[in-house]
């Protein structure tokens, strides 16, 4: 179960992962930014568990790009260590299918030897390259994102939402007490926006909305207001 602790900043639970069950696990697999919660750890937490593991560690860095830090300075230094990228999210280019990593040598070398079995396709592969040639050209979006993101997280909180303070592309967004997250889902949905109700235990009464363009942001807070509106004239009716 995920344990949010509104507002507050994250830290990795380093003990636990070095104990109990983790102490026996092949790897351990970590998303920094996380999602669905869009919170982001330290990267000396995650060095600090990366020193004292003797497990290999697989870092899911598929929002990164969001963030303000990476793990990838880490990879010269650690032979445990494994990060992992997408297309998906901050190249909007989800459709490929195609991610990309950094290790250790002795981690790739690893991964080399089994390749050829699950290699991608030489379509993916020449977008992929393409894509990281122009990465620069992301950067404009990358920081639209992040100034929509707070815009939106402001204007939720007057509203009465708790919003988490988000590294990535989306926020995580508790809905004010009386309905839950699939009651807002689909009030929004018949106003033609679309929102995801995270399926995990202990998120019933959230919403994940993913930052998109200006426009669409406007049209999400302006449905949201007349949601909220319409619950406050049938209280006041009842
Ligand atoms: C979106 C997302 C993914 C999915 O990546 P794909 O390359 O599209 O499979 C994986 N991990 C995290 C943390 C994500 O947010």
């Amino acid at each position: 179960m995920l344990e949010i602790k509104w507002g507050e900043t994250c830290l990795l639970p380093i003990r636990k992962l070095l104990s109990g069950s983790a102490k026996e696990a092949k790897f351990i697999l970590l998303a920094n930014p996380n999602n669905p919660t869009g919170t982001f750890v330290p990267i000396s937490d995650i060095e600090s568990l990366v020193a004292q593991s003797d497990r290999l560690i697989v870092l899911d860095e598929a929002c990164v790009d969001f963030a303000p830090d990476s793990a990838l300075r880490l990879i010269d230094r650690y032979s445990n260590l494994l990060i992992l990228r997408t297309f998906s999210k901050s190249y909007a280019a989800a459709g490929i299918r195609v991610g990309f990593g950094f290790g250790h040598p002795e981690v790739i070398g690893r991964l080399r030897n089994m390749q050829n079995m699950f290699n991608m396709n030489v379509i993916g592969h020449a977008v992929g390259v393409s894509i990281l040639a122009h990465r620069a050209a992301y950067a404009e979006n990358h920081k639209h994102i992040k100034y929509e993101r707070v815009r939106v997280n402001f204007a939720l909180s007057q509203l009465g939402f708790s919003v988490t303070p988000s590294h990535t592309n989306f926020l995580l967004v508790r809905v004010p007490s009386g309905r839950d997250g699939t009651w807002w889902q689909t009030c929004l949905q018949r106003k033609k926006v679309l929102v995801a109700v995270p399926p995990d235990e202990g998120l019933e009464d959230c919403i994940r909305v993913s930052i998109g363009t200006k426009p669409q942001m406007d049209a999400f807070l302006a449905a949201v207001e007349e949601i909220l509106e319409a619950e406050t004239s049938r209280r006041s009716a009842v």
